[in-house]
């Protein structure tokens, strides 16, 4: 991919670092109440935090949220945001949709958890079934576990051991994923904590959108599953060559390898996420985060081929004893019903037709913003995800992907919104539009983006 052509990046990074140097002061200002709470006054949490990492957004602290409704954030000093980062996917449907608040009022006089399936059951199957196609499910809690569970099936019914996934992936916390390719070796991630095992020695990394990689690495036949994101948004958004994930299914195939379709961002791209609308047939098919409308749910599907194989293997085995699959709350009475409101009445066909309608505007919006400020960027997008990538051409791997990422723009643009009113998810500014966006909102959000990238190349350089 050509990065920027003739664009002094250096003089960009020293207005951008200019730029932040001016915000963070205006956000501490509006925010007394929880600076003070982060000033080490929460002292029953790790670094003041429920998960440490909630303290690596780019602002000076993070806020502490006093309420969230459709599309707006209020915090505890009574700022007021619109959020278009929407809890990084869960609450992509809007922040707790009607129908989810009343599963979840409904839940509360019927119990919670039992540790069996609730009356719903059969109900919900075919609410799944008829979104996501002919799999036969499981329930989780999170994406991770779902991830986890799925890869378990699937060395179990191959025989094999290793899984292959690809470069600048995330998968959710699952030990295995979490690898990176240099100098074209798989090795474990720089952060990774209190690592024991040699995670190099299950898990093959390739770059994706490279065929010929992908044919070496299946070669060995040993591969029990290719772990994928349809289109890679954790690394940079990547999306497929035409014609990549068509070479994905058949040469996987071809290899006795299952593949594994990851859907819990790009859920985003329509009705039944990618793997419905671009008739994707995968052997696994997860979706977390958004599946029960931001309560913790997650789902995980078997082919017919996969789950008989699966049946074939326990019937072998004698006695009942952990599987390794599976966690006490999940599956439970609360969750079941959330994802009969969710599936029914909240991830509906009308909900996306406004989610990717906000989302056209935004694509050509941020596209003209681009333009107006001279910058040789372009806007990357699936259904209602959208991101600016800082390169003339799409990134086509995650190689690609780091070499276009300026952390001092991201950081900049980051926090010019942030205190013009909009909220965007930290991670590469990613922008997601839930069906409670207003037209409103997206304008506002595309006028305070205008306004950061204008400052941005006129500010000094
Ligand atoms: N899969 C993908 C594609 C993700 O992006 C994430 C989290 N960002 C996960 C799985 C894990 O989700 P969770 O943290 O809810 O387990």
């Amino acid at each position: 991919a050509t990065l920027s052509p003739g664009l002094d990046v250096a003089a960009l990074c020293e207005n951008a670092r200019e730029m932040v140097a001016h915000e963070a002061p205006l956000y501490e200002q509006l925010r007394p109440r929880s600076k003070d709470m982060f000033a080490n006054r929460a002292p029953g949490f790790y670094d003041q935090v429920p998960q440490h990492w909630m303290r690596d957004w780019p602002m000076p602290f993070p806020f502490a949220v006093a309420g969230a409704s459709g599309s707006t954030l209020t915090d505890i000093d009574g700022n007021t945001l619109v959020d278009f980062c929407l809890g990084d996917t869960g609450a992509m449907f809007g922040h707790a949709p009607r129908p989810i608040v009343e599963a979840l009022s409904k839940s509360g006089t019927r119990g919670l958890t039992t540790m069996l399936p609730s009356g719903e059951v059969a109900e919900v199957g075919k609410l799944l079934t008829d979104r996501f196609g002919p799999f036969v499910f499981q329930i989780a809690t999170t994406a991770s576990d779902a991830n986890r569970f799925a890869i378990r099936v699937a060395r179990a019914v191959t025989g094999r051991n290793k899984i292959l996934v690809f470069d600048g992936c995330y998968h959710g916390a699952v030990d295995e994923t979490l690898v990176d390719l240099e100098d074209g070796q798989t090795v474990a991630r720089k952060n990774l904590l209190g690592q024991v095992v040699d995670v190099t020695t299950t898990t093959v990394s390739i770059p994706f959108n490279d065929i010929d990689a992908l044919k070496t690495a299946l070669e060995a036949g040993d591969i029990a599953v290719v772990l994928a994101e349809p289109v890679m948004t954790n690394c940079g958004m990547i999306l497929p060559d035409e014609g990549y994930l068509t070479a994905l299914r058949d040469l996987t195939r071809a290899a006795g390898t299952l593949l594994h379709i990851d859907e819990t961002h790009t859920i985003s791209t329509g009705l039944g996420g990618y793997t419905a609308v671009h008739g994707l047939d995968p052997d696994i098919f997860v979706v977390g985060k958004p599946v029960g409308g931001g309560v913790p749910v997650a789902i995980w599907g078997m082919s017919q081929k996969v789950a008989k194989a699966l049946s074939d293997i326990r019937a072998k085995m004698s006695g009942i004893g952990h599987s390794g699959i599976g966690t006490t709350l999940s599956g439970s009475t609360l969750q079941i019903a959330c994802l009969r409101a969710c599936l029914s009445e909240v991830m509906t066909a009308e909900a996306y037709a406004t989610m990717n309608r906000h989302a056209d505007r935004l694509e050509q919006g941020f596209t003209d913003a681009i333009r107006a400020a001279g910058l040789p960027w372009h806007v990357s997008r699936v259904g209602a995800r959208l991101e600016i990538v800082f390169s003339a051409d799409p990134v086509r791997n995650a190689a690609e992907a780091r070499a276009a990422a300026i952390d001092d723009i991201q950081h900049a643009l980051h926090i010019g919104v942030l205190n013009q009113g909009y909220l965007v998810t930290p991670f590469h500014n990613m922008v997601l539009v839930a069906p409670t966006t207003t037209d409103a909102q997206v304008e506002g959000l595309l006028s305070a983006y205008e306004n950061v990238l204008t400052r941005l190349v006129t500010r000094k350089g």
